[in-house]
């Protein structure tokens, strides 16, 4: 049977906005020695803002953008949401109406007027086996010179083929969380050390990101399979005790195979909030170090 004292601590959490699933997580998160940030919507802002468009010689910027969003329309992701609320802006026509396939990861995929388009990041078009350095693509040079550095740039790249042809790309940027600084202040505060960010975004966005914050360790360009990978083999190491805050988008498998999954409100989808054991209904990653704080406040008290 759970201790009564484990109901005041369930109690304290929830005053502060965080849902512990049963008296064991509380006692579990004490035991926590590294965490885990998802990146987009955990420790950034999760909102999106398009900074530039660029479509290839054979298309006007007008009509990539009515493309992309109306294929976009439909998705959850922050990335959707920025491009919608930009392509609005613009008073261009969105269909809503189309039936996409999300693919965790890489984007998505659609039939507009009966040609196949793709909209999502270059990995998506690599897959694909689409190039967009080839001469029959018709790109201008300088365009070309570009492409070959989209890794490079430290913005989100969301890349557009219509029937296998490269047809342009939008850059985006999201801005860190105020709070995200503190959230990782307090937990080295709790002694905490063994803190990093794992993620489907670029590498160099994510290193650039950890180094601001302090975060020791940054994984990106991560495939929904690869981040469960990564947890897998951390917990190899039987001395790791992992929890794992994510927004909820694509994560719920590393959600489920984390000594505690934190799903942080909001964002998060149903069957991440389902999955997790602890649910932190603000936006604050901060949330995490409150939880373990009360955590063993509560242990004081009930042993
Ligand atoms: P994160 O790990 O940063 O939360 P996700 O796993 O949700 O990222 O997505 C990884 C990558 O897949 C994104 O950075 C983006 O390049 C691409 N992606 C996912 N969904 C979409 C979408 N709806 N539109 C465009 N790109 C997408
Ligand atoms: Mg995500």
């Amino acid at each position: 049977s759970i201790p009564l004292g484990y109901f005041g601590g369930i109690g304290a959490a929830s005053r502060q906005g965080i849902l512990f699933k049963g008296g064991n997580y509380l006692d579990a998160i004490t035991k926590i020695n590294t965490v885990v940030f998802d990146k987009t919507g955990t420790l950034t802002k999760g909102i999106f803002e398009v900074q530039s468009l660029s479509a290839a010689d054979h298309l006007s910027e007008k009509e990539l953008l009515r493309i992309i969003a109306s294929v976009e329309s439909r998705s959850n992701h922050p990335i959707a949401k920025a491009i919608l609320s930009y392509a609005r802006q613009q008073q261009t026509e969105i269909d809503t109406t189309i039936e996409t396939t999300e693919l965790a990861g890489y984007g998505l995929k659609a039939v507009i007027d009966g040609k196949e388009v793709l909209v999502g990041n270059t990995r998506l078009l690599d897959s694909a086996g689409i190039s967009f350095h080839s001469d029959e693509n018709k790109v201008s040079s300088e365009r070309n010179f570009i492409f070959s550095r989209l890794n490079e740039i430290p913005e989100t790249v969301v890349v557009c083929a219509i029937d296998r042809q490269y047809a342009g790309y939008i850059l985006l940027a999201d801005t860190p969380k105020e709070d995200a600084a503190t959230a990782i202040k307090q937990l080295k505060e709790l002694n905490i050390n063994n803190l990093e960010i794992l993620s489907g975004d670029k590498q160099i966005i994510v290193s650039k990101l950890a180094t601001r914050l302090g975060i020791p360790h940054a994984y990106g360009d991560l495939l929904p399979e690869g981040k469960v990978a990564h947890l897998e083999e951390l917990k190899r190491n039987p001395e790791n005790r992992i929890a794992f805050v994510g927004d909820g988008i694509n994560d719920a498998p590393v959600l489920a195979l984390s000594d505690i999954g934190i799903a942080m409100g909001g964002l998060g989808s149903d069957a991440a909030i389902e999955t997790a054991d602890v649910v932190i209904q603000t936006d604050q990653p901060s949330k995490v170090a409150t939880a373990i704080r009360i955590g063993k406040f509560t242990r004081n008290i009930v042993w």
